[in-house]
């Protein structure tokens, strides 16, 4: 009883700015008619010390009487509030309203003018890895900051909205002989005994979410050759292992530079490998914050690993441009910053990197399923507070980059980045709205941008669209079987590949009514509906043309094969398909002779494995995933040659996973516990991205010795790459393995910004949840309070979604009572279960049929 108070106590702390989203009428922005000017802020901090103080003077002009100066702070001790202006200090005394607004007022009239507003304050430092927080690493002390949303209030009192972009002055006194960095260079600093005082470059305007310092003992590795002075920091001793990250950072900021037109807009470029991080990275104005191990990979990084830290670079580069110089007016467009990030970041990677094919890799995969649920939002709502910023966000990412890919291919890219650069000229410094980026494109290239764009943000989902005999083409929205949504209708821009007269050709067609028709198509021996692969819809065509597009289906192209795997398995979530035509497609495709398309053809089985398969067919589906990798298997092996590819690089740890998770192969079994051992114990030169998938093999097949040498070894490590690894790798089956990884996740071994991991990774690979449930209901509040708090509402998608009646049953029971912060991950999660196993229950016959023949 004792654990449930204190966690009730928690909720109530945390649920007085978010309960207020219950009352629509409370204010959760800033009154009108004040407009911060400059500010400048002052912190003595010290990184081993839990409590901190600071002063801040903000310049004001208020545009008419006021009767209060709002401002935004949480959390904090405020000592005093002075109001000065020429000739007068008025001392104001303060009020808390909803959403960590602070009125400030003497009870008199606060006339038009220009005011200072002065603020002496004290706060505690955050330990959960969000606002200013504290962190260990090694032995030292360190303090990160990460503001964005909504967090820099929590470090000090400010005008936190992304519409005031002004210039900040940063001073921070800190114990002498740490490293103090900020978003400018360094204007002086003074050394008194045991302390410093360093006064950092006024920055340029910018939105205060952009903010960021740290403090602590750390390397400094020159990045050489940027268009401006740049530095790589790490925690101590670990800048050895930056080699890979500076070699590749100047290429992509030179592309950026070239693409948008206009050099990198700040004084410096300084990246920081943060060791408690709780998400990827930060595009911090000149101080960019990534998780540790995406900038100390050492010298050389191949595969995934490699890939992934060379995106994320030019993902946060791309903001410099976008969100940095140009940033949304509020927070409803923060769906526009990241899509437009993430395009940009792949469109730096397919230029200047094509060994990595991330071509195939396509963005509306990783938004279809979300979108589809009929509990989604439109990217498009209102948002108030943090959480409803958060909700849906992952989607808002993929969808956004799925509609601007899809804009791009309708209007080229050449138009493309004419609109895009003429937008750049005119917002610089500025704020913008998505209608502006859409009348800068409609512009550019003279089409109704906003006409398309605007059905896919202000509606949720995505239409199905039929070809029909004679070239008719119908839309309807999609929908997963048996589930009821409203129907809507989108402006499709449709590219056809199709085959006539012996020959392949292709068309473009704009669907903006319910019907349409395309008589060119008309007679076409096959259609294949989304050319490219860049569509935002799925499609349907008649059986005997999807036979006849199968007999030809090297016309397509990897992205089109890829899409067409995936719309194949939307039509059998849909009801739309048997499980018979969905493997006819699936193996078709997987004749590709590239990895990567196999890759594909291997994660959709692999899926199937996880989710849908029966004990009673588990055998038969072994037998299958054994006949369909083995070929590939033999050909790439488990060594790494020097000659790989790096989709050959790619393809090989997943395919020892999935051989070693279903198949019965003990020698490839004990292949990959040889490999695990030689890479815990740092033997030979084992490719992390292998050394994970190997690792995990050897942790789901292993007895609790294993758990306990991962976990040792984790603690005992302070290379951030090694620790991922293992972290990833936690996929114990054990029971007493299961209660020894999540006990490990509360304790101080473990970050608050990795501690979800393990739990994570426990759910997904059992499939029993009980043991999971029971000790999360003895550890709730441990759980609650370690784990960052803009992530706690999505607490239910951690633990819920699974393809089981019991642990959908067990989440409802679970989340249920506890609070209305988890009640919209909670239906997410739900319909996502009920989804699976609606599939599963109508499928099971069709399933047991065709594995019928694998029974060796
Ligand atoms: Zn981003």
């Amino acid at each position: 009883m004792r654990k449930n108070l204190a966690l009730i106590g928690a909720l109530a702390l945390l649920w007085l700015p978010l309960s207020a989203h219950a009352d629509t009428n409370e204010a959760y922005r800033l009154g009108d008619g004040i407009e911060p000017r400059f500010q400048q802020i002052t912190l003595t901090l010290d990184p081993g010390q839990a409590d901190y103080s600071g002063s801040t003077s903000i310049e004001l002009t208020v545009s008419g009487n006021v009767d209060r100066i709002e401002f935004y702070q949480s959390g904090l001790e405020l000592n005093s509030v002075r109001l000065k202006s020429t000739g007068s200090i008025r001392d104001l005394s303060t009020e808390s309203a909803a959403y960590a607004i602070t009125g400030a007022s003497d009870g008199q009239v606060i006339k038009a003018g220009e005011y200072v507003l002065e603020i002496d304050f004290s706060g505690k430092l955050s330990t959960n890895a969000l606002g200013m927080y504290q962190t260990h690493h090694d032995g030292n002390n360190y303090i990160f900051t990460q503001f964005e949303a909504m967090q820099a209030r929590r470090a000090f009192p400010l005008f936190d909205e992304p519409a005031f972009k002004i210039p900040y002055q940063l001073t921070i006194n800190a114990p002498a002989g740490l490293v103090v960095v900020s978003n400018t260079p360094v204007e002086d600093t003074q050394v008194s005994g045991d302390h410093q005082t360093v006064r950092f470059a006024r920055t340029r305007p910018m939105p205060s979410y952009l903010i960021a310092y740290a403090v602590g003992p750390m390397d400094a590795t020159p990045i050489e050759g940027l268009s401006v002075p740049g530095t790589l920091y790490s925690p101590k001793g670990q800048g050895g292992k930056a080699g890979f990250a500076i070699r590749h950072t100047p290429p992509v900021l030179r592309a950026l530079e070239d693409y948008f037109g206009r050099p990198y807009p700040y004084r410096k470029l300084d990246f920081i490998a943060v060791p408690d991080y709780a998400f990827g990275a930060m595009e911090n104005v000149g101080l960019v914050t990534f998780r540790a191990e995406l900038l100390l990979r050492g010298d050389e990084s191949r595969g995934s690993d490699g890939a992934t830290t060379i995106s994320v670079i030019a993902h946060e580069l791309a903001h410099m441009w976008y969100g940095n110089l140009v940033t949304m007016a509020w927070w409803n467009d923060l769906w526009l910053n990241e899509a437009f990030a993430t395009w940009m970041g792949r469109h730096v990677m397919d230029s200047l990197y094509p060994q990595y094919q991330t071509n195939l890799s396509l963005p509306q995969d990783r938004a279809f399923t979300a979108d589809g649920r009929t509990t989604t939002k439109a990217i498009r709502h209102d948002v108030r507070d943090e959480e409803e910023i958060l909700d849906g966000i992952g989607l808002n990412y993929a969808k956004g980059h799925s509609i601007l890919n899809m804009i791009e291919g309708f209007i080229g890219s050449e138009a493309m980045q004419i609109g895009i650069r003429d937008y750049m000229a005119r917002f610089a410094w500025k704020n913008a709205s998505d209608d502006d980026l859409w009348s800068a494109l409609a512009t550019a290239s003279g089409q109704d941008i906003k006409a398309v764009a605007g059905k896919y943000l202000s509606q949720p989902g995505y239409a199905i669209v039929s070809f029909t005999e004679q070239g008719m083409v119908s839309q309807k929205r999609f929908r997963n079987y048996g589930q009821e949504a409203p129907e809507l209708d989108w402006n499709i821009p449709l590219n056809v590949k199709y085959k006539m007269d012996d020959k392949v050709q292709q068309l473009s067609y704009l669907l903006s009514a319910k019907q349409g028709s395309i008589p060119a198509i008309a007679e076409a021996e096959w259609v294949f509906p989304d050319s490219g692969g860049k569509g935002y819809y799925r499609w349907q065509i008649a059986p005997e043309q999807v036979l006849a597009l199968l007999e030809d289906i090297d016309e397509l192209s990897g992205p089109e094969k890829i899409a067409m795997l995936s719309n194949s398995r939307a039509l059998l979530d849909a009801g739309e398909a048997s499980v018979a035509d969905h493997f006819r497609v699936l193996e078709a495709v997987s004749e590709d002779d590239n990895p990567i398309v196999f890759l594909s053809v291997l994660e959709e089985v692999k899926l199937i494995g996880e989710t849908i398969i029966d004990q009673q067919t588990l055998p038969m589906f072994s037998n299958y995933v054994e006949k369909m990798m083995t070929p590939w298997f033999k050909r790439i092996g488990l060594e790494t040659g020097a000659d790989d590819s790096e989709a050959v690089i790619r393809l090989r740890p997943r395919l020892m996973r999935t051989l070693g998770q279903f198949s019965n192969n003990p020698e490839l079994i004990s292949d990959a516990a040889v490999m695990a051992l030689h890479y815990l114990k740092h033997e030979g030169d084992i490719d992390s991205n292998l050394a994970v998938e190997a690792l995990r093999v050897t942790a789901i097949h292993g007895d609790d010795s294993v758990a306990r040498e991962y976990l040792d070894s984790y603690s005992g490590s302070d290379d951030a790459n090694y620790k991922t690894t293992l972290l990833r790798a936690t996929y114990f089956t054990h029971p007493v393995s299961i209660k020894r990884a999540l006990d490990f996740a509360l304790s101080d071994s473990v970050s608050a910004g990795d501690s979800l991991q393990p739990m994570i990774n426990l759910f997904y690979i059992n499939q029993e949840h009980v043991q999971l449930y029971s000790w999360l209901e003895e550890n709730f509040d441990a759980v609650f309070e370690k784990t960052p708090d803009n992530m706690r509402p999505f607490l239910p998608q951690v633990t819920g979604g699974y393809c089981s009646a019991d642990n959908l049953k067990q989440t409802l029971a679970f989340y249920q009572d506890r609070d209305e912060m988890f009640k919209v991950a909670l239906a997410k999660a739900a319909e996502d279960s009920r989804n699976c196993l609606s599939l599963k229950n109508r499928q099971q016959k069709a399933l047991q049929d065709f594995f019928a023949a694998y029974r060796h």
